[in-house]
């Protein structure tokens, strides 16, 4: 859920680069013209007049001009892609941007005066689970967090306190250690899972037993309003309404953060979901009978 932003707006910026698929593109090179909206608050620069509070638009055109010039792209889409990302990673006030790059003397043997490519791109708001009922729980917890803050692509990781929690879904094992995280990332939802099936990988998972034994445990709870329900992922992640140690720590980074689903909050989900149980035995007994389909 972003505010409304305020913007910086870069228009037709000139470069000189040689991105394109023919010989005669990379040898001689051609005009681009470049378009940039950055999504930015900007009331602090414009309350205090302090240029540090702001993101230099100067610098924005020379990162531009230089990255440009320094990096050969077959595709204005890859050239479009990767600038997008070296802007949102040099400047971190800024959260999102659109980026439309032109190549109006593209060589097309037809009369045109442009074409261009526009893409929109931003660091997005996540919410995972995480959980470990294995070896030195503590440590595997430690090492996915840590994980999570070397990837370039990932800022601003923020963790709930860690609970201790009884195992679900009816499987004989240890107690869990359980937490929620908050980030922002870069990466789509698929390269995410991905990243966090790495880590998991790291931390030595095995998959032997569905909701069986576990060092490691990622799992993506939220993306922005993102809904997916296919083979691979399925986000809002379909159990949490169900489980107490997952709402319990989520409660505590994001009460008011909404279901994109069912529009619940996360604190209703979790009052509901205690009433529903009405006391811990029933709770465990509960989660003894999962709800979940695959
Ligand atoms: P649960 O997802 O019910 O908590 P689990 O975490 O034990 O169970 P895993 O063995 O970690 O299940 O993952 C099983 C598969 O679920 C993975 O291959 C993964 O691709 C898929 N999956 C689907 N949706 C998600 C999601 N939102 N987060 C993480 N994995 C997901
Ligand atoms: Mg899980
Ligand atoms: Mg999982």
């Amino acid at each position: 859920m972003e505010m409304k932003m305020d913007q910086i707006k870069i228009e037709n910026l000139e470069v000189y680069a040689a991105h394109g698929v023919f010989q005669e593109e990379t040898r001689e090179g051609q005009l681009f013209l470049v378009d940039v909206t950055l999504n930015t608050d900007l009331r602090q620069a414009g309350l205090a007049d302090q240029l540090t509070l702001s993101t230099h638009y100067g610098e924005v055109c020379e990162t531009i001009n230089g990255y440009l010039r320094e990096h050969t792209f077959l595709l204005i889409e890859a050239a479009a892609e990767h600038l997008a990302e070296e802007l949102l990673l040099r400047f971190p006030l800024v959260n999102s941007l659109t980026l439309e790059l032109k190549k109006p003397h593209a060589p097309i043997r037809l009369p045109f005066s442009n074409v261009s490519v526009r893409i929109e791109r931003g660091w997005k708001k996540v919410y995972l689970g995480i959980g470990s009922n294995l070896g030195d729980r503590k440590k595997f917890l430690e090492q996915g967090i840590s994980g999570l803050k070397r990837n370039p692509r990932v800022r601003r990781v923020e963790c709930s306190q860690v609970i201790e929690t009884k195992p679900y879904g009816g499987v004989e094992q240890g107690d869990f250690y359980n937490g929620a995280i908050a980030l922002e990332t870069l990466l789509s939802p698929y390269e995410l899972l991905d990243y966090l099936h790495q880590l998991e990988a790291a931390a030595g998972r095995e998959r032997k037993l569905r909701w069986g034994p576990r060092t490691l445990d990622l799992d993506i709870l939220f993306y922005e309003d993102f809904i997916s329900q296919d083979a691979v992922l399925t986000v809002p992640h379909p159990d949490m309404e169900n489980r107490v140690f997952v709402l319990e720590p989520l409660n505590q980074l994001c009460p008011w953060y909404r279901h994109p689903v069912t529009g619940k909050s996360v604190r209703q989900m979790l009052e509901e979901l205690k009433k529903k149980c009405g006391n811990e035995e029933e709770c465990e007994k509960r989660n003894e009978t999962p709800q979940r389909q695959l």
